[in-house]
């Protein structure tokens, strides 16, 4: 029988290549969108093509209204939430001496804040049922910081806390927590770089190549498997070899 899992922001990029390598892994899959519907109809569209069941909800993961929303219509449609992938997250770059408090609150309750609490939502069924799998996308800039990013670093290295904590309270119950951190990922994100932050990125990898969106959607889907089922509280770097 198929698991089912919610994939937030599937609508395009890491999100959408997560979706349909579930979707192609056995998993029914939901994954919310903020605004592009066409897309996330389109990703539906292809995960039906691989047998799943899967549905687009609209959601501001930001709103503590609409997350609710997001769960309750995947768990209607999907039935008890298995897996959940906190993957949707915002860029709103500026350096910190000019950076507005509104663009450092609303970078944390994007990609914080909606993550907490969409775990919050799908752990009451996960111990219920003594099992289930949370994925959290955080990113290396959570652990190694990046200037004009102060926002975004400070709440991809909240997500770490919260992955390592979240695990530390649920491993007895059966049910892993663990977060990857993505380098650089071409997707829409990071198209709209500067071409020389872009040349600069690439000379700091080890393997001289930016990831695509499948290098981190494969890392997931092994997260999610039974083989994975004794790693809990880990992040996973996935930067062809950025740190080294
Ligand atoms: P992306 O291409 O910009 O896609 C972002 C996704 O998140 C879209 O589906 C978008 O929905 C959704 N989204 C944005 N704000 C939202 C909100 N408030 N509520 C609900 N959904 C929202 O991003 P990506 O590059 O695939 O990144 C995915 C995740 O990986 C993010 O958490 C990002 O921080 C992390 N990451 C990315 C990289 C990279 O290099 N790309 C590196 C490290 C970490 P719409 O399509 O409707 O706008």
């Amino acid at each position: 029988m198929r698991k089912a899992a919610i994939v937030t922001g599937g609508s395009r990029g890491i999100g959408a290549a997560c979706a349909l390598n579930l979707a192609k892994a056995g998993y029914n899959v939901a994954i919310s969108y903020l605004g592009s519907m066409a897309k996330a109809e389109q990703i539906v569209e292809d995960c039906k093509s691989e047998g799943a069941e899967a549905i687009a909800i609209q959601a501001d993961i930001s709103k503590e209204e609409d997350c609710i929303r997001l769960f309750e219509s995947a768990k209607e449609k999907l039935g008890s939430i298995y897996l959940l992938i906190n993957n949707a997250g915002i860029t709103r770059d500026g350096l910190a001496m000019r950076m507005k408090t509104e663009q450092f609150t609303s970078v944390i309750d994007a990609n914080l804040t909606g993550s907490f609490i969409m775990s919050r939502l799908v752990l009451v069924d996960m111990v219920k049922a003594r099992s289930g799998r949370i994925i959290n996308m955080a990113s290396v800039a959570g652990i190694y910081g990046n200037a004009g990013q102060v926002n975004y670093a400070a709440s991809k290295a909240g997500v770490i806390g919260l992955t390592r904590s979240m695990a530390k309270e649920c491993g007895s119950r059966n049910i892993t927590v663990n977060a990857i951190a993505p380098g650089f990922i071409e997707t829409d994100m990071t198209a709209v770089l500067p071409d020389k932050l872009k040349q600069t990125a690439l000379e700091n990898i080890t393997m001289r190549r930016f990831g695509n969106p499948e290098d981190i959607a494969a890392a997931a889907v092994f997260l999610a498997s039974s083989e994975a089922s004794y790693i809990t509280g880990q992040v996973l770097e996935i930067s062809g070899g950025l740190s080294l």
